[in-house]
């Protein structure tokens, strides 16, 4: 069966291998995203069945609309966009800006989620997964992103008791430091890299396919007596307690 699986921020980084994994396993995929020449380009680099869609899924007036093209129904739904809003300037130096900017990482990681979630729920039937991107920086008093990713995995136990009875399967992926894609930007100096990778047990930086396989995996068949959960691939950096 040829499932219909919408990614959002599917036009990059670990968004557009989960496109390709899926895909890859013959499935039809829907990536979103705010930039159209990005999201034109994925589609073109990753070939078969794949339609984009211009959304921010902050936005609940996008939303409706890419609720009204997804009419055909959602078979899995991966909440991935986001990214680090600590990184868009120095430190605020007030409390207005600090205020900006804890608005932002929490509308970019969590709100977008949410209201995706809530947008396409309705489209999802028997045998459905939604998997939500978080981050180890939940475990790592992270400042803002982190707190907006704890928050994201509570939520994902409200969102897996509300759906569990419809047999929709919801649970959290959550990486830690990926390497090629766009979250760190200029960030990613050789220094950089070296100390993230020294975190690990396994010696290596985790790639966007790591990320994608499990979330693959959360969406077969073998996964649907998995939910609620939130599930760390980062290397062994945070280990079982
Ligand atoms: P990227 O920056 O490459 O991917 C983020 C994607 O999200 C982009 O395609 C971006 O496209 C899209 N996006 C951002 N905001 C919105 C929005 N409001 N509406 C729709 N799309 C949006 O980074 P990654 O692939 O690394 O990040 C993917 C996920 O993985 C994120 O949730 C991130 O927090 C998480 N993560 C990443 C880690 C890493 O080390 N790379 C570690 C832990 C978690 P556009 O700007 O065009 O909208």
């Amino acid at each position: 069966m040829t499932r219909t699986v919408l990614i959002t921020g599917g036009g990059t980084g670990i968004g557009k291998a989960v496109a390709a994994e899926f895909l890859a396993g013959g499935d039809r995929v829907v990536i979103t995203g705010r930039r159209q020449h990005v999201l034109l380009a994925a589609a073109e680099e990753l070939g078969g069945n794949v339609s984009t869609v211009v959304c921010d899924a902050t936005d609940p007036e996008q939303l409706e609309s890419l609720r009204a093209q997804l009419s055909d129904g959602v078979d899995v739904l991966v909440n991935n966009a986001g990214g680090n809003r600590e990184f868009d300037g120095p430190p605020p130096s007030d409390l207005q800006g600090l205020a900006d900017r804890w608005r932002a990482n929490m509308e970019t990681n969590l709100l977008g989620a949410v209201l995706t979630s809530a947008a396409v729920e309705k489209l999802l039937g028997p045998g459905g997964a939604v998997v939500s991107i978080g981050s180890f920086a939940a475990d790592r008093g992270a400042g803002s992103y982190g707190a907006a990713k704890a928050a994201m995995n509570c939520w994902n136990i409200f969102l897996a008791g509300q759906l569990g009875p419809r047999g929709v399967t919801c649970n959290v992926v959550a990486p830690g430091y990926i390497d090629d894609t766009e979250f760190f930007g200029d960030r990613r100096t050789g220094a950089f890299h070296e100390e993230r990778v020294a975190e690990t047990l396994v010696g290596r930086a985790g790639r966007p396919e790591d990320i994608a396989r499990v979330v693959h995996f959360l969406a077969s068949p073998g996964a649907r007596h998995i939910t609620g959960q939130v599930l760390r691939v980062d290397g062994g950096v945070i280990t079982t307690r």
